[in-house]
């Protein structure tokens, strides 16, 4: 029997059906905690989770705090201080808006609140399990809140299932923290997994010294500062040189209006910006906070989901695609020769007796937010220092020289250097010769620089070619006898069409009865190359990719100038050699060759006097 008496759900079952939306495993309940933290203007804000977050998890923050009175309203469902109407939406500023979390939270685990205001004298302990209130009493606490979640969905079984293990889940909640601590640099944020510090921020509001405490220091040293704006949008943050290239997109970190945002057209705009930097299937690493007028974007787009809609894509696109292909040409892009293991400062850390905290208690653990950005680093100093019987002593003393504070110094003296691929530093480079017929070394300032003439030159000649096309100067070379070439019906058919474009780029092509053609000249710059082999490749690939425009063509050719390139192991003399350098210091980017090979590497003094012993 259908049972046909309309009943209104419970409050209890309303907010679980509302968990599923907004819960869905530990990470997105630390990401509603230290939004409501964050929005609560929180300075410091720590996260402590057991058993990847299922056990417990722990977010104190020193921020406003919630008035005694109103804590057991915020656990209601649509409970929310940030805005009061629909027409609020457009203008919100806020993370969280929907006043659902703390009551979905609280519908599916056990929730200890604890919070007190500057105002008040006291704070207020609030207790609610499975949406049941079981304590509301007034204690004594420092100001901010905190909340301690414990055994998510201990009453949905079947939720509980879903989750991956204790480390995958514990990786997403690090994960999310590491994304706010880059988008929120003046909050110094704290992450504990396990009972093991595993990330801390210094709050100083320096990006790079975030992205140090997370990706490293090789990461760190290679940013170039961005910056583009447009009427109703800015977008600010770093762009790594193309030594801090990822294998995936994990690295195209983007933050529009303090949200971390997954999103295609940004990804493709920064890939498209980067063109020419990197080699295939390599992805930048680079972060941007796009602030974005209200009217023009909409972050209400899903609870969870890192999406939003743009009002203008290509726009968008554009103008970003532009201000980083504008920006990476100020960058200096050389890798390094001898590249120190990339230390990230939050793995050197191991379980530490500094660190290990009493079964977490209150308001005990209001300590470690309370502290104040010197505080924090000391700790970090201390940290390592216990770590040490543990790891390396070489290692060891690498991690402590290298803190953030001797890091902005460092970063500073970057400033001060003259690009060595420059006309200006070109009279103080100082060329030392050849090795292997391949290699060309060089020393300027305190490095030594290893130039590929193989790579270089491809690179002067792909330019050449590139700027001859757009100049229009390009020359022809006649081939005696001419070749003729079938490229079957298709092939035909595209060649016809591009028959124009060819002819721009240095081809004199005549039908030559059915779908056969011939080439009597070819680009001068080609000559070198079989003109039967190259003129296919290129018709093959534009069968491939169907209808490409005229620059595409061009580039594809002048990217086959490698095969007119002077190759390795061939012996070139320092005349020859110096001509190749001044053409390359000309060129708008010189480091990587058409297929985003390096042309140059460096290794500086330091890390040669490191090999040899002579620093420690
Ligand atoms: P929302 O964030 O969408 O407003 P929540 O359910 O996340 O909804 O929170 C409800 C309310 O509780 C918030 O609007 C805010 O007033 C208060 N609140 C939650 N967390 C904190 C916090 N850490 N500090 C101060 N106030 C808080
Ligand atoms: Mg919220």
């Amino acid at each position: 029997m259908v049972n046909r008496t309309i009943e209104l759900l419970n409050r209890e079952t309303i907010d679980q059906i509302a968990a599923g939306e907004v819960v869905e495993r530990p990470a997105s309940v630390v990401k509603e905690l230290v939004e409501n933290a964050i929005d609560a203007g929180a300075g410091a804000i720590t996260v402590e989770i057991r058993e990847g977050g299922r056990r417990l998890i722990r977010v104190t923050d020193n921020g406003c705090g919630i008035p005694a009175d109103q804590v057991r309203k915020a656990f209601l469902r649509h409970a929310t201080s940030k805005i009061r109407k629909a027409e609020d939406l457009t203008a919100v500023t806020s993370l969280g808006f929907r006043g659902e979390a703390l009551s979905s939270i609280a519908s599916v685990a056990q929730v200890e609140c604890i919070t007190k205001t500057t105002e008040e004298l006291t704070g207020t302990r609030y207790v609610i399990e499975g949406g049941e209130e079981s304590l509301l009493e007034e204690v004594g606490a420092p100001d901010g809140t905190t909340f301690l979640v414990r055994n998510l969905f201990y009453n949905t079984p079947v939720r509980e299932k879903f989750l991956r293990t204790p480390a995958t889940e514990g990786s997403y909640v690090r994960g999310f923290v590491e994304n706010l601590a880059l988008s929120h640099p003046k909050i110094s944020f704290t992450c504990i997994q396990e009972g093991r510090t595993g990330l801390v921020t210094d709050g100083s509001g320096d990006i790079r010294s975030v992205v140090y405490q997370i990706y490293g220091r090789d990461t760190a040293k290679n940013l170039i500062p961005f910056h583009a704006e447009e009427p109703g949008i800015r977008v600010t943050g770093f762009l790594g040189t193309s030594i801090t290239a990822k294998g995936n997109r994990a690295g195209e970190l983007f933050f529009v209006n303090g949200r971390p945002v997954k999103d295609d057209t940004l990804s493709k705009a920064a890939e498209e910006g980067y063109h020419g930097y990197l080699m295939q299937h390599r992805y930048p690493f680079l972060i941007l906070n796009l602030d974005i007028d209200g009217t023009l974007v909409d972050v209400n787009v899903h609870p969870t989901k890192k999406e939003v809609r743009f009002s203008d894509r290509e726009k968008l696109f554009r103008m970003l695609c532009l201000a980083i292909q504008n920006t990476l040409l100020s960058g200096e892009h050389i890798p390094d020769a001898a590249p120190g293991k990339e230390e990230k400062p939050s793995e050197i850390k191991k379980e530490t007796p500094v660190l290990e905290r009493k079964p977490v208690s209150v308001p005990e653990p209001f300590e470690t937010a309370r502290r104040s950005g010197m505080q924090q680093l000391q700790k970090y100093d201390s940290v390592k220092a216990a770590a040490y019987p543990e790891i390396p002593a070489e290692d060891h003393k690498e991690a402590v020289r290298e803190k953030p504070a001797e890091y902005s110094v460092s970063q500073q003296s970057l400033l001060e250097h003259v690009p060595v691929l420059s006309e200006q530093a070109r009279r103080m480079h100082r060329l030392i010769g050849q090795v292997f017929d391949t290699y060309w070394l060089m020393e300027y300032e305190d490095s030594l620089y290893i130039v590929d003439q193989h790579a270089a030159h491809e690179k002067v000649l792909y330019e050449k070619m590139m700027r001859q096309y757009r100049e229009k100067t390009i020359t022809s070379q006649m081939l005696f006898p001419a070749v003729v070439v079938e490229p079957g019906t298709a092939g035909a058919a595209i060649l016809r069409s591009r028959l124009l474009v060819f002819e721009s780029l240095g081809y004199e092509i005549e039908e030559f009865g059915g779908d056969a053609f011939k080439i009597t000249a070819i680009p001068a710059n080609l000559y070198r190359i079989d003109p039967r082999e190259l003129f296919t490749d290129i018709l093959d690939q534009m069968k491939e990719t169907g209808d490409i425009p005229a620059e595409s063509i061009a580039e594809r050719l002048a990217s086959m100038s490698c095969k007119a390139a002077v190759k390795g192991n061939t012996a070139l003399s320092f005349a020859e050699a110096d001509a190749l350098f001044d053409e390359l210091l000309g060129l708008e980017n010189p480091y990587h060759c058409p297929h985003g090979r390096p042309t140059i590497i460096r290794m500086s003094r330091a890390d040669l006097d490191r090999k040899f012993k002579r620093i420690l």
